[in-house]
């Protein structure tokens, strides 16, 4: 039987996208020969590559005047590709420091220059988004997460920034509508909403390239990708190929104002069984709550037991919250039905 599984990743994908792109590990496009074994110079997966990176386009509808990019080495690798291509060797950058992941990304950033924390919530363990602050025109660029995945906060709006807008989206890309043009740079680790681990999302303004008088390593440079059409190296040719399956499955389904509105009645659903139900509690500020990652814990913990053999019984995976929050965290990614979140709701009512 399959699961209801709330994990928060890697790839909670739609069932026909597993489906598909477990066929074409055996046989991609009826050619006879597995999509791992056919050149990633082939015309068919070239063809790939270019629909994947043009549904982006198609979705965020953004111009030509962005590019679109499938890297590797994940969120994390972009932590360090951001202020390499964007921090000029003089300049400096304003993070908040809104969770583990912001905190990553500063590290990193703080390796190649100059950066000021303008915000954090770290002092309230990261239960909210600070949102209080000002971002001029001295710093090269500011860089903020979405969505923090472990404390399950979500930034319901951007600031207005006299500089760059540069966002990670890893764990909420694609989840809801957004101005997508406010923003300068965006990636997102691919293996939340659209696709499996080990491809990486970016999107970038090609205008904002190439000021900052560094050398940038090769792989770091991202106008060299945007040269070599996300080609530079070997793509993960299978990562490349379940994304585009996800996207295009997304296109095909309304889109992301169709999964606006599915996950906005999932998130609906959740909140306010743990706001009605006095067995149960959020975690994050209600104002900031993520609609994708949903925290909350047990007002009682003597029911912990109990309440673990429930949901365990009802063929629900994964919902212990992460070690740095403790409690549920409940994920609830696009490709979640609204069927498994009632299964959830359904077993928390009857403790
Ligand atoms: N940023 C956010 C918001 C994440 O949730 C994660 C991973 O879950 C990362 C960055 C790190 O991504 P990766 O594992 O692709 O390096």
């Amino acid at each position: 039987m399959k699961k209801h599984n709330f994990s928060a990743g890697p790839s909670i994908l739609p069932q026909e996208v597993f489906q598909k792109a477990s066929e074409a590990i055996l046989n991609f496009n009826d050619s006879g020969l597995s999509l791992l074994e056919i050149s990633h110079r082939s015309k068919d997966f070239v063809a790939v590559m270019d629909e994947a990176r043009a549904i982006v386009k198609r979705l965020m509808n953004l111009g030509d005047d962005y590019e679109v990019l499938y890297l590797q080495g994940g969120a994390s690798l972009q932590f360090l590709m951001v202020p390499f291509n964007l921090l000029s060797v003089d300049g400096k950058a304003a993070y908040t420091n809104t969770g583990t992941w912001a905190a990553g990304a500063i590290k990193e950033a703080k390796m190649i220059g100059n950066v000021d924390v303008v915000a954090t919530s770290k002092e309230a363990n990261y239960s909210y988004i600070p949102k209080e602050f000002k971002v001029g025109s001295e710093y090269d660029y500011f860089h903020c997460t979405s969505n923090n995945t472990i404390f399950g906060t979500q930034m319901k709006e951007f600031p207005k920034v006299d500089t760059l807008l540069v966002c990670d989206m890893s764990s909420d890309i694609f989840s809801r509508e957004l101005d997508f043009s406010q923003f300068d740079l965006i990636y997102a680790g691919a293996q939340k909403n659209m696709g499996p681990a080990g491809a990486t999302l970016v999107v970038v303004k090609k205008s904002i390239l190439g000021k900052t008088g560094r050398m940038i390593p090769t792989y770091l440079d991202y106008s060299v990708h945007i040269d070599k059409e996300s080609m530079s190296n070997t793509p993960p040719v299978f990562a490349v190929y379940a994304s585009y399956l996800t996207l295009k499955h997304l296109e095909e389904n309304g889109g992301i104002a169709a999964a606006e509105a599915r996950n906005n009645a999932k998130a609906k659903l959740l909140y306010d069984e743990i706001d009605n139900n006095p067995n149960f509690q959020g975690v994050a500020a209600i104002e900031d709550r993520s609609f994708m990652n949903v925290t909350f814990t047990l007002t009682d913990e003597s029911k912990q037991e109990a309440f673990d053999a429930a949901w365990k019984a009802a063929g629900i995976s994964g919902l212990n919250g992460h070690r740095s929050v403790g409690g549920y965290r409940a994920s609830i990614y696009n490709a979640m039905p609204i069927e498994s979140v009632q299964v959830l709701v359904d077993v928390m009512k009857s403790i």
